[in-house]
This record gives C-alpha cells, structure tokens and sequence, in this order.
C-alpha cells in the first residue's frame, strides 16, 4: 500500500511499503477513504518530538471502511465506515474505565521510555513516535485498529466523510479544552492559536455557555474565520498588546479562562521569543512557551488555564508564582477522544456542529509532502489539509477512461 512515512526534519514520503495485517484478536484493518494532517503532525515534521524513526507511518486524524476484524470484534463487520479516535485504549484498565482514555496503561509497549521522560507513560498514539507505542498511523491507504471494539464509532450512511473525519481528533480537542474550562454563563473565554484546535475551541465554548470569546493568532484569514464561523472576537497579537487588550476587554478583570490552542512551536516575537529560539536550538528548552506564558499571566485571578496545545519536555520561565499567588487551575492533556464520539456525532447529526467548514485543502494522498510544507507555512490561506488515498488513482481512470472513449 501506499503510507505517508517521516524521514526527518521537513522530509516526509508517500512510499509503497507492505499492507498491515491482523495481529491481535483485537485488532481491525481499515481502508482509510479520508485523512488529515495535524498541528501535532508539524512538531514530528519539524523534528521536535524525540522517537521517531526514519519510514515511521504518520497520520493520527483517520477514517475509513472496515475489511477485516479479529475474532474477537464482534461490534463491527467488514464494510463498515467508521471514524477512529487517535489515542489507542483498551477499554478495561483503570484510566479506560475513568474515561481517561488517552492514559491507558494497556496500549504503549514502550512504556518504559516515556516513563524515562515524564515519570508515567500515557497511552499509545497512532503514528506518533516510538515514545508513544511507535503505532502505524493512519495517512496511509490502510491502517490496522488495536483494541477495534473500542475505539472506532460507526457513521451512520448520508454523512459525508468531511462532517465526522475530526472526530478523531481536532473536534473533541477543541471540545475538551472549552470543557476543560468549566464554563458558566457569562464567561468570556479567550483562545490563544486560531487553528483547527483553536476553531473547535471557539465553538464549543459558546455551546458550552460562554458569553464572549476573544480568539488571538496572527494570520488574517484563520482571524476571518474565527469571526465569521465562530463568532469569536479577535485579536491580532502582532499589532496589539494581548494582556493589555484583554484587560481593557474585560474591565480589567482579565478572561474568567483562557486555553492555549498553540503548543510546543509558538511564533515567538520580541526578547523572550529571542531566548526560547536559542535555547531550543542549543536544546537547553524542549518548547517554547510564549503563548502558554501570555494565557496564564492574561487570566483573571481563580481563572482556569486550558491547554490543549502539545508540550514535550522542559520549559523555560513559565511563571507559576502567578498560578500559585493567584490561585489558577490548569488543565490540559492529550484528548480523551473516545469519551466524546458519540456527544459529538448526535451534535452533528442534529445539526448543531458542522465541522467541515475549517477544511481548506483536499488533496491526493500522494500530495502528502506538498500538504505538509503548505500546512506548516500556512500557505494558501491553509488552515485544514484532508489527504484522500485513491484519489489519484481515480483521476488517472477517469482520464484514461476519458482518452479510450475518445
Ligand atoms: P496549527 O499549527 O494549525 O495552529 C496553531 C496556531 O497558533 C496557528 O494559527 C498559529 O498562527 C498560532 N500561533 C502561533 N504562535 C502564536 C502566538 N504566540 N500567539 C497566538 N497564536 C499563535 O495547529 P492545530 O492543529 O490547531 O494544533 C494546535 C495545537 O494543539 C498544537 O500544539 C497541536 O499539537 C495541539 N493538539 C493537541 C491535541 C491534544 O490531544 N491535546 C490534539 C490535536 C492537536
Ligand atoms: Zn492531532
Ligand atoms: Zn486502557
């Protein structure tokens, strides 16, 4: 089959590399009919997670028919179309039992290393380093499901693929960093990172509650659709202070809860930018930290800190005296994606949620280099790039076929 694979900094492939197959009783083969690339696919492609090795499979955000199960998947029969839910989780441990699906203590075979890092080992990802399970992922024309009767949710027929493929991840993403908030009327909410995570954000909280939500990027057009699809307020942090304008927002109060929808790589102007790029590059500081340090000093006082955006390691000056002296909560995580399939699918359903609308780009799964480098300079306007295995291969037909009836 055809699989998108990491080679190293700014160098993936779509190479021929040999089908999966059924390992575990457990375990599903699906032929994936959309894909999408992540932000949390930009820290592998910029080569700031450790674990990956050359020919690793990528591709978290996944969806697809059903043409193969284990015997002992009984909740699913070949021909089904499902969504799968990037964490992998085997439904009976502690965390799966807690909802905690992303914590699983069941799914990383290499556990040992991630304990090395962060003291405990969360679950296993797909295609996302051999420090999370070293898992296949799913930008390929087939993945293989461990733990199938888990995870996967069935679409019902007449949705199309571009309404359900990100719950598998960015929806419920975006959906727990707004629930993460624990949300009352009338709170203002403000969404540091105005991609897909920060989209999903932005929606959710208004259908969680919230009165006003004030959306920080600097890209015009992920600005434009933060108004125009999620009816957020914005603020273009190159051109204004944010502290100071969110204060001036909120009567000086500050956002009751602020989420951090921009991770490990912030676009990081001015001094403190200066140092983190430094000493990431001398490998002094693993992440850099500016939004997350600007979420937490703009909070009001007793405010939570929401951070659904991805950090790997150390990091530098992060201020928790202001988090301590001023009785913050954080929360953050890995997405407990399974927890919110289906909430979010009877959401689509009933027409409440249209996610499709933060896709920019559909292209040939083969494109995936070309998808790649457009999505981490955020050309063209990118916001959202759905891979589309097959694709090609039925262009080249209908073309043929267009040239023999000619
Ligand atoms: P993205 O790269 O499309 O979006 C990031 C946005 O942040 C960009 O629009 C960028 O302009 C903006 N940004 C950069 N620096 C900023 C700054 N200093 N202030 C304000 N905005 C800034 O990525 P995405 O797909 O939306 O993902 C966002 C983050 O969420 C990533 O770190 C990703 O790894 C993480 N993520 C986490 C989970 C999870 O389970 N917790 C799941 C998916 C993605
Ligand atoms: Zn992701
Ligand atoms: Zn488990």
């Amino acid at each position: 089959m055809k699989a998108t694979c990491w080679y190293g900094k700014h160098d993936v492939r779509v190479e021929e590399v040999p089908d999966p197959k059924i390992l575990n009783a457990r375990d599903a083969i699906l032929r994936i009919t959309s894909t999408a690339i992540c932000g949390s696919d930009l820290h592998l492609y910029n080569g700031f997670v450790p674990g990956m090795m050359e020919g690793d499979i990528l591709g978290h955000e996944f969806m697809g028919e059903v043409v193969e199960v284990g015997s002992e998947v009984k909740n699913l029969k070949v021909g089904d179309r499902v969504v799968n839910p990037f964490p992998i989780s085997c439904g009976q441990c502690f965390f799966c039992q807690e909802t905690l699906f992303s914590l699983c203590e069941n799914s990383n075979p290499n556990a040992a290393l991630a304990e090395k890092m962060w003291g405990h080992s969360p679950a296993g990802l797909f295609g996302y380093t051999h420090l999370l399970g070293g898992y296949a992922g799913g930008q390929a024309e087939y993945a293989r499901v461990p733990f199938a009767d888990v995870g996967p949710i069935k679409i019902p027929e007449g949705i199309p693929d571009e309404q359900v493929l990100f719950l598998s991840d960015v929806l419920p993403t975006g959906y727990m960093a707004a629930e993460n908030c624990n949300i009352r009327p009338g709170d203002t909410i403000a969404v540091w990172g105005c991609g897909p995570v920060g989209q999903f954000a932005i929606v959710s909280a208004y259908l969680l509650g919230a009165s006003r939500v004030i959306a920080i990027d600097r890209f015009p057009e992920r600005l434009q659709m933060a108004r125009e699809h999620g009816f957020a307020e914005t603020l273009n942090y190159e051109s204004v202070d944010v502290r100071e304008s969110l204060l001036e927002m909120t009567g000086g109060r500050g956002p009751d809860a602020v989420i951090d929808a921009v991770g490990m790589e912030a676009h990081a102007p001015g001094m403190l930018g200066a140092y983190d790029k430094v000493k990431q590059a001398v490998r002094l500081e693993s992440d850099r930290p500016i939004a997350l340090r600007q979420a937490i000093m703009s909070c009001r006082n007793g405010g939570t800190v929401s951070v659904p955006g991805v950090y790997g390691g150390l990091l530098d000056k992060v201020p928790f005296g202001s988090i301590m002296n001023r009785a913050l909560t954080v929360k953050t995580g890995q997405t407990h994606v399974q927890r919110y399939l289906g909430p979010l699918l009877d959401r689509i359903q009933n027409g409440e949620l249209d996610p499709s609308f933060i896709i920019t780009h559909q292209m040939p799964l083969e494109e995936a280099a070309a998808g790649y480098d457009m999505f981490l300079k955020k050309a063209n306007d990118c916001v959202k790039v759905v891979l589309k295995p097959g694709e090609q291969q039925r262009k080249r037909s209908t073309s043929e076929a267009g040239v023999v009836l000619h």
